[in-house]
């Protein structure tokens, strides 16, 4: 009910303009979100990228102008330029959701996002790095994976994120272990319906493990987001048994969230990439991890009444 509740503030005019003019929330959404300029992205970048690798998410999504989809690829475009000419390409590619670059529009949404997210993944190749297609909710499944797919072809090295509560998952991760093809598993963000979507977290968990299995047991690259202990030391057990060495999968984590933790893995020598997403749309995305944690709620809650 909670979880239903935050995705419906995530999504609603009210919500967002009493937050966004809340002087008092602006720490708090400091602790998720990079900053709103570039240039907060690239200091977050170079900090993180002294131990770690990164994902850059220029935040937007549900686009309903042409204007706003164009300016957000105009957007990824101008980083991936700075990120090779700082010489930082190496350790950080980009993050995409494809509502930002116009899915969403009336007419031709889907045609719009694919040129959009072929021009992000030319400059990502000019670059020398590499972009991934976050997901969004269920009912855009297909049409962000049919998108992945035609993106394949000509840059192979395209990822894609696929969720675990989803019931479907399992099937999509058996299509996409295939060679050299990069999924980033997630539990997943949204409040989705039972007809869809596992909606008990262990039922949710159990299916991360299934998940899990078929990626390192593929012959892709798997990239494990999530920051649940549990599921952390599963997916480098399942990842030994597999036979995979540190360079075959990585871990993956939001910026702000259990950065100790990102740390230790790092020291270790595994692969640990944080998602540090910046800009002026940080509204839905900041609800959403409000909604994770009750605690996150409780804190925002307690900062707003100046306690
Ligand atoms: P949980 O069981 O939710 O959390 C485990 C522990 O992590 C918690 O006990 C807590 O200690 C900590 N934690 C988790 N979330 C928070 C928080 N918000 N604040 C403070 N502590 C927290 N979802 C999508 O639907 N589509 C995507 O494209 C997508 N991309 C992602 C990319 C990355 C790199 C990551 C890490 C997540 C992404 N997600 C995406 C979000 C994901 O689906 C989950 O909503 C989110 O990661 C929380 O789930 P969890 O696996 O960490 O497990």
């Amino acid at each position: 009910m909670l979880r239903s509740a935050i995705i419906a503030a995530s999504r609603s005019r009210k919500c967002r303009s009493l937050v966004e003019n809340l002087p008092l929330a602006r720490p708090i959404v400091d602790r998720f979100v990079a900053g709103e300029r570039v240039t907060d992205a690239l200091a977050a970048t170079r900090e993180l990228t002294r131990d770690r690798l990164v994902t850059l998410d220029h935040l937007g999504e549900d686009t309903q102008e042409r204007v706003q989809a164009d300016a957000a690829v105009e957007a990824y475009r101008s980083l991936l330029g700075t990120l090779a000419d700082e010489g930082l390409a190496a350790k950080a590619e980009v993050s995409v959701k494809l509502s930002a670059l116009g899915r969403t529009l009336p007419r031709d949404g889907d045609k719009i996002a694919l040129e959009g997210a072929r021009a992000i993944c030319e400059a990502a190749a000019s670059a020398g790095t590499t972009v991934t297609v976050d997901m969004e909710d269920h009912t855009t499944v297909d049409a962000t994976l049919s998108i992945v797919r035609e993106l394949r072809v000509d840059f192979p090295w395209v990822g894609a994120v696929l969720q675990a509560y989803l019931r479907r998952t399992e099937g999509d991760c058996a299509d996409l272990a295939g060679p050299g093809s990069r999924v980033r598993l997630c539990k997943g963000a949204y409040d989705e319906p039972a007809s869809v979507a596992y909606r008990d977290r262990a039922d949710v968990d159990a299916s991360y493990v299934r998940c899990l299995k078929i990626l390192m047991h593929g012959d892709g690259y798997p990239m494990v987001a999530t920051h649940d202990p549990r599921l952390i030391a599963i997916a480098q057990d399942v990842a030994l048994r597999a036979g995979r060495g540190r360079e075959g999968y990585e871990h993956q984590m939001l910026f702000g969230i259990r950065a100790d933790e990102q740390q230790r893995l790092a020291a270790r020598g595994l692969r640990m990439r944080v998602y540090v997403p910046y800009g002026g749309e940080w509204y839905p995305y900041f609800v959403r991890r409000l909604g994770e944690r009750p605690a996150n709620l409780a804190f925002f809650a307690r900062a707003l009444v100046g306690r």
